[in-house]
């Protein structure tokens, strides 16, 4: 009996799956709920953030409260670039 695999597939915690097509060598993944909608939660973080700045008093708590809690979300999202690295 020969067995044929033609893909490998693992199962990350959060539910994504890391496919791996044995024939071709191609991987892929099929992201969970919560990685396929961090994409789109990114940019709307971004766009809140961008219309709190243009039409903000600048002074309110709420307004302060609320940047704050935006700028955390995007930089805990974005990749570290070189930059922002402790060296
Ligand atoms: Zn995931």
């Amino acid at each position: 009996m020969v067995l044929k695999w033609d893909k490998i597939e693992t199962l990350i915690n959060c539910g994504c799956v890391l496919s791996l097509d044995v024939a071709t060598d191609q991987m892929s993944v099929h992201y969970c709920p919560l990685h396929a909608a961090a994409p789109l939660t990114l940019a709307a973080c971004k766009t809140a953030l961008y219309y709190i700045d243009l039409t903000g008093d600048g002074v309110s708590s709420a307004e302060q409260n609320a940047k704050v809690a935006l700028r955390a979300a995007i930089a805990a999202a974005e990749p570290v670039s070189e930059a922002k690295e402790v060296k």
